[in-house]
């Protein structure tokens, strides 16, 4: 009956939904939002909670279906809204708090299509697959740390909350499982996404080589200097400029569409040769002037024998700062 392209795996454990609903602290006021509710266990626990109402968003009308059939008559009915469709594809609802437990292959996108939804919701209890909520909370240093790290957390607060081995679904999954918190910033960080996301790119192309080598390359330079140039030629010098620019809905919007891939990424070292290129055939005097700019910005905040995989939000934030007070920018 369950089909696997649609990621359904069913909770059996009535403990660890009673867990996740209690880790959800919710208040009488919210109004719940549920992913993928599928035969409704997580849903009457919520409405049993005593919230103030759950928008439950399924993609199978086999499921929608049954949960009315579950539901119908029931005293809890009246707090329960079933919309039939894809999450991915539907405008969200309004809601305070969001508790689910998804299918995983849209993870990556449903973290960010949650995060850039306006008015912001004040936290999110989701089960992930395990080493997804790992990349999720990883720190710098730690072997996980990755794009996808650094740009949820640049957006929220991200905590891991439980463990789920796999035998607590039916049918059991071939990954085990983990519930993580995620709670949105207020107010975000004062970053132009696009260009917060251009830099860590940058910084991620390689996980081990320093950042130094990795500016070094040739598409690195001409990206930036094409920046560089278009920014002038636009007349936007240092001062009338982008340092005050702020992050935007739509920015956000934005990043949701830029990092589909991101939960593919293992962070592993890839073959690319253009990755060897340096200065040696870069050309003319500008160039390598221009290479020298870059150069001198990482210096000055002691980043060119830095890794990536060893910078903390602070450490981005105030890197973006400096390569932006130089007119260089990532987008
Ligand atoms: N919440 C239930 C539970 O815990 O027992 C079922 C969870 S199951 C892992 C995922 C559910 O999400 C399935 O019911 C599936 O049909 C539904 N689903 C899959 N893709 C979806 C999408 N794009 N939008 C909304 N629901 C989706």
């Amino acid at each position: 009956p369950f089909e696997k392209s649609k990621g359904q795996h069913i909770l059996r454990n009535p403990a660890l939904v009673d867990s996740i609903v209690t880790k959800a602290g919710l208040k009488p006021t919210d109004t719940v939002l549920e992913i993928g509710p599928g035969t409704g266990n997580l849903t009457k626990r919520l409405l049993e909670a005593g919230v103030k109402a759950v928008v439950a968003v399924e993609l199978d009308p086999r499921m929608v279906l049954e949960l009315n059939r579950r539901f119908q008559g029931h005293p809890l009915a009246s707090r329960l809204k079933v919309i039939q469709g894809d999450v991915l594809k539907c405008d969200l609802p309004y809601f305070d708090i969001c508790v689910a437990n998804i299918p995983y292959q849209i993870s990556s996108p449903l973290t960010f299509k949650l995060l850039s939804h306006r008015p912001m919701f004040r936290c999110a209890v989701i089960m992930f697959q395990r080493e997804f909520a790992m990349r999720l909370v990883a720190q710098p240093g730690d072997s996980l740390y990755c794009r996808l790290s650094v740009n949820v957390q640049l957006l929220a607060r991200v905590s891991h909350l439980l463990k789920v081995g796999r035998n607590n679904f039916r049918p059991p999954p071939k990954v085990d499982s983990s519930v993580v918190r995620i709670e949105p910033r207020k107010p975000l960080p004062p970053v132009s996404f696009k260009e917060w996301d251009g830099l860590v790119r940058i910084c991620f192309n390689r996980k081990n080589k320093t950042l130094g080598s990795l500016f070094k390359q040739k598409r690195v330079l001409e990206l930036l200097e094409k920046n560089y140039k278009t920014m002038q030629s636009l007349q936007l010098t240092q001062d009338a400029e982008m340092g005050e620019e702020k992050m935007s809905a739509d920015d956000v919007a934005l990043l949701a569409n830029m990092v589909e891939d991101l939960s593919m990424e293992t962070g592993e070292e890839k073959e690319d040769d253009e990755m060897e290129m340096d200065d040696t055939d870069m050309g003319g005097d500008g160039r390598t002037s221009f290479k020298e700019k870059i150069m001198g910005i990482l210096q000055q905040g002691d980043f060119a024998e830095k890794r990536g995989s060893k910078l903390s939000q602070v450490d981005f934030l105030y890197l973006l700062s400096l390569f932006n007070k130089a007119g260089i920018h990532f987008s």
